[in-house]
């Protein structure tokens, strides 16, 4: 139809303007051209035959004709002629806001609303912490890299400044270069073995944990206020505060586990005092 004159579209640019026509994806469908009679009849044709000659049905009814800088009796004019209801900008094209600006703050309201819903909604609250992690990495690689892409979000919303760069910011070159450059005394290389691929998520979740001391300990608990400082003890009865040291290697009762593991793998050793220490040692008896 453009190419036949029959439509014309909306051109974008200066010298080497581009024409659009339509921007389809989907079900979603966005025809863009000039404002005049003969446009708004090509559409109802165009539209017409569509349906004639595909078999499928457009929903009048759920289309709308938006204009820009076009004055209103002429909008619902042209509306009724097409049969559809007259809209307003912005309005939202797969799921984002079209024409508004994306300066203002208003502007990235469905957006957040649409992270808030998939992250509150009551399947998460049932959800591990690996299940959760998941969940965010999920929503946030899908729908604001895929908006953020189109836009450039506003300074308010702009405030994370990534510290070690806060001249070009985060990049992933930049992190690579950053974390291969720092040594890392505290934790042993073979504790990125907690990540192999073998190992379930859940389990390298509950390490990872372990090892930055996050776990719910008693302890952990009472400094954060959930149970009160007299529910600090061991549940062994061993009259110990049960902290990550506790739990898992000096209690009497549970830290008597791990000579059972070492018979069991058949090998030698002296308990660790910390838990990194400790780790390390079971993955070197591993033989990794
Ligand atoms: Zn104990």
């Amino acid at each position: 139809m453009v190419e036949a004159n029959v439509f014309t579209g909306y051109s974008v640019g200066g010298a080497n303007s581009v024409v659009v026509s339509h921007l389809q994806f989907a079900d979603d469908t966005l025809l863009i051209g000039n404002k005049s009679w003969a446009n708004v009849r090509a559409l109802r044709a165009g539209l017409v035959l569509f349906e004639a000659m595909s078999g499928l049905k457009v929903n009048f009814h759920k289309s709308s004709l938006v204009g820009v800088n076009i004055n209103a009796s002429w909008l619902s004019e042209a509306a009724s002629v097409l049969g559809c209801k007259v809209g307003k900008i912005p309005f939202l094209y797969l799921g984002l806001p079209i024409r508004g600006n994306p300066r203002r703050l208003l502007f990235w309201e469905p957006i957040v609303n649409c992270i808030k819903s998939r992250l509150s909604g009551w399947h998460s609250r049932y959800l591990s912490f690996g299940g959760r992690l998941i969940l965010l990495k999920s929503v946030l690689t899908a729908l604001p890299v895929y908006a953020l892409s189109f836009f450039k979000a506003p300074s308010e919303t702009d405030r994370w400044i990534w510290l070690p760069d806060q001249i070009s910011g985060y990049t992933v070159r930049g992190v690579y270069d950053l974390l291969t450059s720092q040594e890392q005394p505290h934790v042993h290389q073979n504790m990125e073995l907690i990540w192999h691929n073998q190992v379930p998520l859940k389990v390298s979740i509950l390490a990872w944990r372990l090892l930055r001391d996050r776990l719910p300990t008693k302890s952990n608990l009472v400094e954060r206020g959930i149970i009160s400082v007299e529910n600090r003890f061991c549940v062994t009865g061993c009259g110990q505060v049960e902290d990550v040291n506790h739990l898992f290697l000096s209690c009497p009762i549970f830290g008597a586990l791990w000579p059972l593991v070492r018979a069991w793998l058949g090998v030698e050793g002296v308990d660790s005092h910390t838990i990194s220490d400790h780790c390390v040692q079971f993955i070197e008896y591993a033989g990794l």
